[in-house]
């Protein structure tokens, strides 16, 4: 159980600790400061690492089904918690209460289903002559660094697929989100032996100590693709092994048969939940002409009836922006729009505060070299352009650096899922968007990231591979 009156700290070999900086945590609803917790600096990170290193040989030497019993008790104690830690997660996230109790819902689900998953040595040669064998091995201490739009799942993913592999690690939220993560910090300090988890606080300097650290093997990493681009770039130092989860631009294409109604239902949900701040969010439709007024309007009307407010009150469907730096992004993005070729159909005007609250935007071609197409606004701002040929609405979908993911829409689903599968992206749905499963991988092609999460392939990137070779006789 934890105590949630208690002052937050930091978990490093099993005990709580502090730090001489603290960190302000701000409820992005009301703009205001609400929280403190303690904010680690190189000293804290040099402690969690020796510890993790000195946790890593005993908890190797465990089978998966022992590591897999110590993840169900996780996963089993956040449920026990869902309520109070859905109520904090909404205060410093700002997401509605439900999508926070889901949000740890999922949580625990795809870890207990990760583990799941069996990790078997494969034999490759078994003759007369030679037995050669190839295994996976833990790779030791892994740094997870997560950001501020879902931190209990986005740390609960990579911290299953590091445990259950039998790695140790210290895990870093991002400063605007610390606290959900310290308090399961304090949660694992119940469960798992000590050095197993090190939940450490701290500002973006923090994160780079960790890509550098010469005792750090692997960075699950998961943020934009700029910051990416520098962890990859610091961890090059010591070839430290990566899985880099990033950005994302997502094309939905809708084709000329569905329902505009109740295609827009999904799309606008699928575009605006947490107010548009998912990585595989949607964030530009493409639509065939013969249903383009008709989603525009019924996308607009979604966005109409769309309830924005503080989401500890249970009226609320869309929460504020997490933070100030991202609000203003966003605000910046539908100033743009005034300039550029698109009709905003709705959303011009936007509450002034206080909190980070943007009501949802639906634009109708804003033009295809706009930053509303081009770049991930990460907000609930929807860009709806028009095609008139499948190929070329492929063509323009697949026309970015990103490579996250997709979706195509139709009554059809032989001609849409022929047409998804052309998308240039990590997973392509076909009439859905957004679900994430135990045994599927998810991750980005192109820019959007590196290696994949959850499935064999994500344990394996935790892994390094060995090759055993026996010369018989
Ligand atoms: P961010 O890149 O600013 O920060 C992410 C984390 O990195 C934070 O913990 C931050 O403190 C840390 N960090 C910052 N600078 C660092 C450095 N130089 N070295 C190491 N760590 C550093 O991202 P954000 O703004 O917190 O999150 C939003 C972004 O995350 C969006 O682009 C979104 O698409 C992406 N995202 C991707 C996925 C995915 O699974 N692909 C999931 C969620 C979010």
């Amino acid at each position: 159980m934890i105590d949630f009156d208690a002052p937050y700290t930091l978990s490093i070999d099993g005990q709580a600790a502090s730090a001489e900086a603290q960190l302000a945590v701000i409820n992005p609803a009301t703009g205001a400061v609400f929280a403190r917790c303690p904010a680690a600096g190189s000293a804290e990170l040099d402690r969690a690492v020796q510890a993790a290193r000195r946790a890593f040989g005993a908890w190797r030497e465990l089978g998966f089904a022992e590591r897999a019993a110590y993840i169900g008790r996780l996963a089993q104690a956040i449920t026990a918690e869902v309520e109070p830690l859905a109520a904090l997660l909404t205060r410093e996230q700002g997401k509605p209460l439900q999508q926070s109790r889901e949000e740890i819902a999922r949580a625990a689900t795809l870890s207990v289903g990760m583990t799941a998953l069996q990790i078997t040595p494969q034999v490759l040669h078994d003759d007369a002559q030679r037995f050669i064998e190839l295994r996976y091995v833990a790779l030791g201490v892994v740094g997870i660094i997560t950001p501020w739009n879902a931190p209990i799942n986005l740390a609960i993913g990579p911290l299953t697929s590091a445990l259950y592999t039998g790695n140790c690690v210290v895990l870093k939220p991002s400063p605007f989100t610390p606290l959900c993560t310290l308090r399961l910090g304090e949660l694992m300090r119940a469960i798992f032996p000590p050095g197993v988890v090190n939940v450490l606080a701290g500002g973006d300097e923090l994160g780079a100590l960790m890509t550098a650290h010469p005792h750090i093997d692997k960075i699950s990493f998961t943020g934009s693709v700029a910051t990416g681009k520098k962890v990859m770039a610091s961890a090059a130092g010591t070839l430290k092994r990566l899985t880099l989860e990033l950005g994302g631009n997502d094309a939905a294409i809708v084709l000329d048969d569905v329902d505009p109604v109740a295609v827009a239902k999904k799309l606008f949900f699928a575009a605006t939940v947490n107010s548009g701040q998912v990585c595989m969010a949607i964030k530009r439709i493409y639509a065939h002409e013969s249903v383009y007024e008709a989603l525009c309007t019924a996308l607009t009307a979604e966005a109409q009836s769309a309830r924005l407010g503080n989401g500890l009150e249970a009226s609320s469907s869309l929460g504020p922006i997490q933070n100030q730096r991202q609000y203003q992004r966003v605000r910046e993005f539908i100033a743009d729009l005034a300039q550029g070729p698109g009709t905003v159909l709705t959303g011009r005007e936007q509450p002034e505060g206080p909190g980070y609250f943007v009501a949802p935007v639906v634009v109708a071609e804003p033009g295809e070299h706009s930053r509303i197409v081009c770049e991930e606004q990460f907000g609930p701002v929807i860009p709806v352009m028009k095609f008139s040929d499948e190929q070329d609405a492929v063509r323009r979908a697949n026309d970015t650096r990103f490579g996250l993911s997709g979706s195509v829409w139709s009554k059809d689903v032989a001609r849409a899922t022929a047409l998804a599968a052309q998308l240039e992206v990590g997973t392509a749905w076909v009439n859905q968007h957004r679900l994430t499963m135990a045994d599927v991988p998810f991750g980005g092609a192109k820019e959007s990231g590196l290696g994949r999460t959850y499935s064999l392939l994500g344990l394996q990137g935790y892994m390094e591979p060995r090759v055993v070779s026996v010369l018989k006789g």
